[in-house]
């Protein structure tokens, strides 16, 4: 069995069912893409160094992993120094859900230090490449499973969404790419960055195994008690069933200078699209939206300088006593508190640091009020008037990046302009509520562009039934760099 490179999940998972591929062809094929391809894109932190013996009669289901989700005895290192041999004692529950069903895991995909970034060149080993054009980001923080995904090493992968980490690589990478409604995936077992943000999500070449991952990880779990409920659907016949829908066009996020030509393009053209399907598009108002990325840069590092406090250099990961710093001779004594302050100067990278400090800085008594409350309130008023636009359409529709991939290095140095790479996807992160990033084209010179749909709590069913009617409509679907 040749070319099983292209194929889909549910592709490999029939084939595997008829009989035609054995588990062992279909992963033999893979890792074999996967060493062609890995060594000059990088998507992998961790990964299979040869192919295991597979053990189980079952059809396998491929599928790599965020390096933030815990697996059992198998490196997690949240792309940070401060982890780098941390090896969890348990599975996060999406991963336990998946190897129950009979996945497995090719390794750990690259990823902004704990998800903080757009572009994966915040990773504390190295950069990951977009396949598109070498030069450019694959976007973040999710980008080295996104990458694995586009280039045909692995048919899927989970990502995390805190505020576009799987959303904005998918579009990045001409990817579908799904966060769901907060509550929908337990995240027991994700590393936490920002905990009323964070979420499990889905990147894959299809709508349909997007769906079918999604309702394999999702479910109400004991071990989180935020999650609420699971996503069940028949696929792809609960997909293909298309009233047309209402979308409302989000006015902010669709005009303004920031929104490069070929993206207004793109959304265009995708409007058009759904016209000739029979939706009906009307222009909706979010009046806050624009602040949604004031309001996520308080609240984000807030949570995180709580999170991440617990990396100090005693019960797990990194420690350092000070050699590295060149502080400290030779026998000298260390105290603790500089043990501390050596340990996550070197364990942390820039970024990381730059959260924790804005993030004690926001909470501190002098300041909680100002900023921190402040932020809660525009936080509210923004899932508020989503909450309110969606009431009068089943979907809102926004490009899910103002730009097409970036270049390596272009924003590396203004961490503002990186935030505002992220403009359309942290509404909904704020809001809690399901946001799917869908291919809808690629620029003149092969970057791919993506549109975003935000849908009510618990409905993205409604999602993937627009997601696919797109799909159908326009065949931008299983779109891969081949190698
Ligand atoms: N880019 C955003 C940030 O840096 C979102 C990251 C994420 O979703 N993990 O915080």
């Amino acid at each position: 069995m040749s070319n099983l490179q292209g194929m889909t999940l549910l592709d490999l998972f029939r084939l595997q069912c008829d009989g035609k591929a054995s588990p062992e062809e279909v992963l033999q094929e893979l890792w074999a893409v996967t060493e062609r391809l890995d060594p000059v894109l990088r998507a992998y932190i961790s990964r299979w160094q040869e192919i295991p013996a597979v053990t189980q009669s079952e059809p396998v289901l491929p599928i790599a992993l965020k390096d933030n989700l815990c697996t059992r005895d198998y490196p997690t290192t949240c792309g940070s120094k401060m982890l780098m041999d941390f090896r969890p004692q348990y599975d996060a529950t999406a991963v336990k859900k998946l190897r129950n069903a009979g996945a497995v895991f090719p390794g750990k995909t690259n990823m902004d230090e704990f998800g903080m970034g757009s572009s994966t060149e915040n990773s504390g080993f190295f950069v990951t490449k977009n396949p598109y054009d070498i030069t450019r980001v694959p976007g973040g923080s999710s980008g080295g499973s996104a990458v694995a995904v586009a280039t045909g090493m692995v048919p899927a992968a989970l990502g995390t969404d805190t505020g576009g980490s799987v959303r904005q690589p998918a579009s990045f990478c001409a990817l579908v790419g799904i966060r769901p409604t907060y509550g929908l995936v337990s995240r027991y077992g994700l590393v936490a960055f920002a905990s009323s943000l964070d979420t499990i999500g889905v990147l894959a070449r299809t709508v349909e195994d997007t769906a079918l991952i999604l309702s394999l990880i999702s479910g109400k779990d004991p071990k989180d008690s935020t999650s609420r409920q699971g996503f069940t659907a028949r696929i792809p016949e609960d997909l293909a069933i298309s009233t047309p829908f209402t979308l409302g066009l989000v006015k902010e996020l669709c005009e303004g200078e920031e929104v490069e030509e070929e993206v207004k393009q793109s959304l265009d053209s995708a409007v058009r699209t759904f016209e000739n399907l029979g939706y009906k598009i009307q222009e909706v108002s979010v009046p806050h939206i624009r602040y949604a990325l004031d309001s996520y840069y308080v609240i984000a590092p807030a949570e995180a300088s709580s999170n991440l406090a617990r990396y100090d250099g005693v019960k797990y990961g990194y420690r350092e006593m000070g050699g590295g710093r060149g502080k400290k001779k030779e026998g000298e004594q260390v105290t603790l508190e500089e043990m501390y302050a050596f340990t996550r100067s070197k364990g942390f990278g820039d970024e990381v640091k730059r959260r924790i400090l804005l993030g004690v800085f926001v909470l501190c008594s002098g300041y909680y009020e100002a900023y921190y409350q402040k932020a809660l309130t525009l936080r509210k008023r923004i899932a508020d008037e989503l909450l309110e636009a969606l009431q009068s359409c089943d979907a809102l529709l926004t490009p899910t990046s103002p730009t097409p991939p970036f270049r390596l290095g272009e924003r590396l140095d203004s961490p503002l302009k990186m935030y505002y790479s992220d403009m359309d996807t942290l509404p909904a992160a704020l809001a809690g509520i399901p946001a799917i990033s869908i291919p809808s084209g690629f620029t003149r010179s092969g970057l791919p562009i993506g549109i975003q749909f935000m849908g009510k709590p618990f409905d993205e069913l409604t999602l993937f039934r627009i997601s696919y009617a797109f799909q159908e409509a326009t065949g931008l679907k299983n779109l891969m760099v081949k190698g």
